[in-house]
């Protein structure tokens, strides 16, 4: 038996990794009712033998469903199956027998995939009935008792399922919320089509960048770097192909850098660069490696062999200032080199 987490079943696809751990839950609670199956023929009460085998059954049943994606009456048949097993196991065997503790996992599962308010509603008429139960068996007698050992070695048993299965439940959603915030976090980060660093997080590197230079003043130079000619690509391939022009320059400059550099999409077809502890004329080196990797670079689309080249500005940074005055400096000298005949690199004027 286990409190299976539920979901809506019409977003199967959008949580595969929900469903995987339903269908696994099946599987594992499955296995545990064999399991009691023989343990209660041993204890000889075959009675409680039998309703392990309709559980099974349950089981197997919902394993099936779920994989017909009829997920509604796998939720339901395993609902079903933790509620009267749990209320049944309790009232044969005794309150001892730890039957109950299944009920607990329906607390989390319920909480995490539904709305809180159902969630809470479902929860107190859990409450209800668990209550309900216990005061039940303050009263009446188990209705199959077994002896005191086999009671106890039952209670062990089901304390020890139920530790597991909210170990395991917990540990996988610790995976997927780790897995969703990183994803999060990439995507916040990062642009879609070129996968480099986005305006904004270049924005917040860069400020780091300069809080280090404040405390410790050093080398920092700026590229800022542009497409030539780029419109022209559009106009005459169209903006799929432009689009992956633009990312297959992307890829070219990022394995353009070095180490310590960092590099980032700041619009259209405009990049950064940001070059710790390098002077001008390394950055010059640099800017000049990189133009020439592009310019050699070859991007095969739907046939045609396209090539690109790019012009590029370079600044170092001068302490204190802001970094949008570093910027508009770089900007500048990337006009220049523009305005000079394109893919080239040009200083900025001190
Ligand atoms: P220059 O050499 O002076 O930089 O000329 P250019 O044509 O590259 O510059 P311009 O600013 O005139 O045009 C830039 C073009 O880049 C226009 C815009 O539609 C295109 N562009 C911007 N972002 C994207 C994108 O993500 N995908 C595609 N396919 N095109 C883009
Ligand atoms: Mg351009
Ligand atoms: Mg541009």
């Amino acid at each position: 038996m286990s409190g299976m987490p539920q979901n809506n079943p019409h977003k199967r696809d959008a949580r595969p990794e929900f469903w995987e751990l339903s269908m696994r839950c099946c599987q594992l609670a499955g296995s545990v009712d064999v399991a009691f199956f023989f343990i209660f023929l041993a204890l000889g009460s075959p009675i409680l033998a039998w309703i392990n085998v309709v559980s099974v059954a349950m089981y197997i049943y919902a394993y099936r469903a779920f994989r017909q994606r009829r997920n509604r009456l796998a939720i339901l048949l395993i609902r079903t199956e933790v509620l009267v097993h749990a209320g049944l196991g309790t009232v044969l065997v005794g309150w001892e027998s730890g039957f109950h503790y299944f009920l607990l996992m329906f607390i989390p599962a319920l909480f995490v995939t539904m709305r809180a308010r159902s969630a809470w509603i479902l929860v107190g008429c859990m409450w209800i009935y668990y209550v309900g139960l216990d005061v039940l068996m303050w009263y009446i007698e188990p209705l199959q008792p077994i002896s005191s050992n086999a009671l106890l070695a039952v209670h062990i048993f089901n304390l020890t399922v139920v530790f597991g299965m909210f170990a395991y439940l917990a540990l996988f959603y610790v995976i997927t919320v780790t897995r969703a915030h990183k994803r999060l976090a990439r995507m916040a980060t990062t642009d879609s089509l070129t996968g480099l660093f986005n305006r904004r997080h270049m924005i917040a590197l860069t400020e780091k960048e300069l809080a280090r230079h404040y405390r410790r003043p050093s080398n920092l130079t700026f590229l800022l770097l542009d497409v030539d000619h780029f419109k022209q690509i559009n106009d005459r391939y169209g903006h799929d192909i432009g689009d992956r022009v633009l990312s297959g320059v992307s890829q070219m400059l990022t394995d353009s850098m070095r180490e310590q550099d960092f590099i980032g999409r700041w619009g259209g077809e405009e990049f950064l660069a940001v070059l710790p502890e390098t002077d001008l004329s390394q950055a010059e080196a640099s800017a000049e490696r990189i133009r020439k990797a592009v310019e050699s670079l070859v991007i095969e689309c739907d046939g045609q062999r396209l090539s690109a080249t790019i012009s590029i500005g370079i600044t170092q940074y001068r302490a204190e200032e802001l970094l949008s005055t570093a910027i508009a400096r770089a900007d500048r000298a990337l006009y220049e080199s523009k305005s000079a005949g394109r893919n080239r690199v040009e200083i900025a004027a001190p």
